[in-house]
């Protein structure tokens, strides 16, 4: 294996485990930010509920008055009516106070089926109130327990930077940039094993003249379906020997 591939390889594995941290805080964020939706969502049904409730108690009152003002009208017309002699004129007021009477039914019917209505949006209003005490209550330890998780997991993440910088300080610099070239793209080990004749970053085989450059070392060997960085894992021991190979290797690295 390339010497110069040793150091890409511990970073390559503290970047995995950064990775997947990462991930793990966003799966964390992403229920924190749900709950907090919920919650919002329970509280804008609750202010929606109360102004229906409160356009109703207009609705009941202005209905209210309605029924007030037709028994003034026939209160007014029954007072007319002892006064009048004349029998069309009796007859006339007659007519409008069945017509009075008639309105007012219809007007307490309008009420009644209002506050029928009224109470039953209250109903719904409680359970939601209800419902938004509970869902705090529960909440909020969830929301401690995963604030908790995530400050735990960038605790976790700055040790793991602090690893990998000391790693990077040593590692050949143009190499660590092609490897965090391919990381970006991939977010994925880009820095694999050939395991029987395949790659094992995409699984597509590989021939034997590629496989036998990166037996060599000499330069950095690209996967060519993946562009992945190959390397060889039993090469240790056929390196340590060849003098000529080592020399070479350090004006190996490609302009990738
Ligand atoms: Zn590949």
């Amino acid at each position: 294996m390339q010497d110069s591939l040793r150091p890409i390889l511990d970073i390559q594995e503290l970047d995995m485990k950064m990775i997947r941290l990462m991930r793990v805080r966003n799966e964390r964020q992403k229920e924190l930010g749900q709950i907090e939706s919920l919650r919002k969502e329970l509280h804008l049904q609750l202010t929606e509920k109360e102004e229906e409730i409160t356009e109703l108690g207009k609705h009941i009152q202005t209905y209210e008055q309605k029924i007030q003002d037709v028994n003034a009208k026939v209160k007014k017309l029954e007072s007319q009516q002892t006064s009048i002699k004349k029998v069309d004129e009796f007859n006339a007021l007659t007519q409008e106070m069945t017509q009075a009477e008639r309105e007012r039914v219809a007007t307490e019917q309008k009420v009644s089926d209002l506050v029928d209505k009224r109470n039953a949006e209250e109903e719904i209003l409680e359970k939601i109130r209800e419902s938004l005490k509970a869902s705090e209550a529960s909440s909020l330890a969830l929301e401690k327990e995963i604030q908790l998780s995530i400050r735990l997991i960038n605790e976790e993440g700055s040790g793991l930077k602090k690893e990998r910088d000391g790693l990077a300080a040593k590692a050949n610099v143009e190499v660590l940039q092609i490897y965090e070239r391919l990381l970006r793209n991939k977010k994925d080990r880009v820095v694999v094993p050939i395991e029987n004749r395949t790659c094992s970053g995409c699984h597509i085989v590989l021939t034997a003249q590629h496989e036998n450059l990166v037996r060599k070392g000499e330069n950095l060997v690209f996967c060519e379906h993946c562009s992945r960085v190959h390397y060889w894992q039993d090469s240790e021991a056929v390196e340590g020997t060849t003098v000529a190979t080592k020399r070479r290797r350090k004006r190996a690295v490609p302009a990738a």
